[in-house]
């Protein structure tokens, strides 16, 4: 007989008692799923409009060369961006390498000597620290006279309100907000959340600019976080806003002057958003857009589903099934190395792409300890599709995220935990 269940046991070698336990999980995180599936139907509609607005057509997916003058494509693609975003104006680009080069470029397009940055939500993600300077680096803003100011969320996750108040002085220029709690244990903070510390911030200080490190939350919620007050928003196109089809680029949406001066920074003063040939990628850049809320809805049922089933484990979580979601990001404890070790041998088990490869830990520029990553991608280091990622040290935490669809990402957590069954160190 033809059925899913025979087919993960024979074909996925799966133990049968494993395939009831999950498809049983499944069964129990039917609400949670109903509410992303509402969200994905209003971003899905939401891009749609966009498009149709602006007559996307035909003629915007030919390829630009050289300088890339009257690239009319890249124009509407970033017209699109700026409607979906609520914003003045948009820069979404090939250009733009990953993340990291489009907050790079933010920052830099927008600090001058003697300016501060604020970060009122503790530690900026890992690559950050290089680029402000919180961990010496050649080229950082450190090394152009800005200086850095953190103040950490309270130990329930909250805003520190009085010391984010005093942290703010005669030179503080940008706040930056990271919205993903990225690779560490805290909560995601969700749009109304960052729309009350920008409030509270442009109460103190009006003419601060509120940057927001978008990445891993589009289209997770039905709002952003420029539709809460934010100046400026930043992400990458490997991540959910690229659908999985985006080949590379980032954006960074907002305020038409914040958006030119990074414009600036990334070709030249004098030339900021004239100039960038698109060498034939946006279709792929719209495409990816349109399909990005189903690729995301995917993500969001596969961080639901995995930590549902390690929950019922007896594994610490974050965040817990029924809780609403803000980030692509599940984070689960799993109380020994070897346990993250086979979690992430399970997910590259299930990739489409690299599956014969064992991932192993090892020590990584920026990291105080062995790493271990698992993604099989399409498009290298793209971590809207399945992905897992650890470091090695005590308590174990491994950072799920990702799947193309949500039948992907449900097999790649059934792989992970058959690993961590043959191993011993689950039963049902
Ligand atoms: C991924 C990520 C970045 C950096 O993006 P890269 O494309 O990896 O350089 C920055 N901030 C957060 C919160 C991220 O998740």
């Amino acid at each position: 007989m033809h059925t899913l269940k025979n087919f993960l046991i024979q074909q996925f070698n799966f133990h049968p008692q494993l395939v009831d336990f999950c498809l049983s999980a499944e069964e129990e995180v039917k609400k949670p799923f109903d509410k992303i599936d509402k969200i994905t139907e209003y971003n899905q509609l939401k891009i749609l409009k966009a498009m149709q607005e602006h007559n996307v057509s035909d003629v915007h997916f030919a390829a630009t060369t050289g300088y890339g003058y009257n690239d009319l494509g890249r124009d509407t693609l970033e017209s699109v961006y700026a409607e979906i975003f609520n914003t003045e104006d948009a820069l979404v680009r090939p250009q733009l390498m990953s993340g990291t080069h489009a907050l790079t470029v933010a920052l830099f397009g927008n600090l001058r000597p003697g300016d501060e940055i604020l970060s009122p939500v503790g530690k900026p993600y890992d690559t950050l620290e290089g680029v402000i300077g919180i961990r010496p680096m050649s080229g950082s803003l450190k090394e152009y006279g800005i200086t850095y100011r953190q103040v950490d969320l309270l130990s329930d996750g909250l805003f520190d309100y009085e010391n984010i108040k005093k942290a703010i002085n005669e030179k503080t220029k940008l706040v930056t907000i990271q919205r993903s709690k990225g690779y560490s244990w805290r909560p995601t903070l969700s749009v109304n959340q960052i729309g009350e510390l920008i409030t509270f911030i442009k109460n103190i200080k009006p003419d601060v600019i509120c940057m927001v490190d978008n990445c891993y939350g589009e289209f997770v919620e039905t709002i952003e976080p420029t539709d809460v007050g934010a100046d400026l928003v930043v992400g990458s196109l490997i991540k959910n806003p690229g659908g999985g089809l985006a080949p590379t680029g980032g954006y960074i949406v907002g305020k038409e002057k914040y958006v030119e001066q990074a414009a600036c920074r990334l070709s030249a003063p004098g030339l900021g958003k004239e100039v960038g040939a698109t060498l034939g990628i946006n279709q792929l850049l719209f495409q990816g857009l349109f399909l990005a809320p189903q690729v995301v809805n995917g993500s969001v049922k596969g961080a639901i589903f995995a930590s549902h089933i390690f929950e019922k484990l007896g594994f610490k979580i974050m965040p817990s099934s029924h809780e609403n979601r803000h980030d692509i990001i599940q984070a689960i404890q799993l109380k020994t190395a070897e346990n993250v070790i086979s979690f992430c041998q399970g997910i590259q088990k299930a990739s489409p792409v690299d599956s014969f490869v064992t991932p192993i830990p090892d020590n990584m520029p920026g990291y105080d300890c062995p790493v271990i990553m698992a993604a099989g991608a399409f498009v290298q280091g793209s971590s809207i599709e399945l992905s897992a990622d650890a470091p090695i040290k005590p308590p174990y935490t491994v950072f799920l995220q990702g799947g193309l669809s949500w039948h992907h990402a449900k097999i790649g957590v059934m792989m992970a935990l058959q690993s961590l069954f043959e191993q011993g160190a689950v039963q049902f």
